[in-house]
């Protein structure tokens, strides 16, 4: 488990597949002619993945096979797009969920018959794209908690931008903070994810509404309330969303969850593993 942390975080570091040039005709454009007389496009792409099993058993199946990737391109860039950024992320996003061993890709799409009117010799975008772990806190306390927190690891299951969610047991915690309410239900919760960081947030405050979440104390009973606790080793303070969660590292509802899942996961900031900082938080008596 780890190790695969450590391979998101290093996949500048790890072997991978390039296709270069990959010619593909296809009808991305603002211009309706470039929409329907269509043009040349020119596709790059690079897999960022591990190929040491494939290269020492000198097996096919432990690798991503270039030439079904590259008739996946070409099959995907049949839809039509305004921008070459769209098609490009529809690009990224198709190839990192229909190859599982593919933790990365850069890609570069490039139009060498843009119709710019000038000199140019070809125009291109190019985007790099991954899967993030992030780890998340669930908490309820108002009406079947259990199944508010059931309700939430469906959602995030079923979401094709989500992979490998893997959850922890249910906890019941006493409440802090605002102490007259019912215990809490918590459970912890680690996955890949392909949304950034505050699409993610986005999707978790969704979820919370699907479950008719009101906010009227702070701190007070809630039906569903979903935090964000890690993203990657990401560290991130705007006016919407702090990660890590700021009070993560002083709460055993969080931290002894996620220590069944993730005890190794060093925290960015105070550079203590779940594992540690649990152990500066005991159960509250
Ligand atoms: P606490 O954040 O102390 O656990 P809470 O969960 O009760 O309190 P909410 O009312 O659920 O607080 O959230 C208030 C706001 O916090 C949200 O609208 C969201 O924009 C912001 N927020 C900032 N960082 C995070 C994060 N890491 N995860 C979830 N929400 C966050
Ligand atoms: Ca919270
Ligand atoms: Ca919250």
């Amino acid at each position: 488990r780890r190790q695969r942390q450590m391979c998101i975080r290093d996949s500048g570091r790890m072997d991978k597949i390039r296709i270069q040039n990959l010619t593909v005709f296809a009808n991305h454009g603002v211009l309706p002619e470039e929409r329907v007389l269509g043009q040349k496009f020119l596709i790059s792409a690079e897999l960022y993945l591990d190929t040491r099993a494939a290269g020492m058993q000198d097996d096919l199946t432990r690798t991503v096979n270039y030439a079904q990737v590259c008739s996946f391109i070409c099959q995907q860039m049949q839809q039509t797009f305004q921008l070459i950024e769209a098609a490009a992320e529809h690009l990224a996003q198709g190839i990192l969920r229909e190859y599982p061993l593919v933790r990365r890709v850069d890609l570069e799409l490039a139009k060498p018959w843009a119709p710019v009117h000038l000199p140019v010799e070809s125009v291109s975008v190019q985007i790099s794209r991954s899967w993030h772990r992030a780890a998340l806190s669930m908490g309820s306390n108002l009406g079947d908690s259990r199944a508010h927190l059931d309700a939430a690891v469906r959602a995030l299951q079923s979401d094709p931008m989500c992979r490998s969610c893997r959850m922890s047991d249910y906890l019941v915690t006493r409440p802090v903070g605002y102490t007259e309410q019912p215990d809490f239900l918590n459970g912890a919760m680690v996955l890949d994810t392909l949304y950034t960081p505050h699409e993610l947030l986005d999707n978790l405050q969704r979820i919370e509404q699907s479950r008719h979440r009101e906010r009227v104390i702070h701190w007070g009973p809630r039906t569903l309330d979903l935090d964000l606790i890690f993203y990657d080793d990401r560290i991130i303070s705007d006016a919407r969303l702090q990660v890590p969660h700021p009070e993560a590292a002083n709460r055993f509802f969080v931290l002894k969850p996620l220590s069944e899942l993730a005890p190794y996961w060093m925290h960015p900031v105070l550079h203590r593993t779940v594992a540690q900082l649990l152990a500066d938080n005991p159960e509250p008596v």
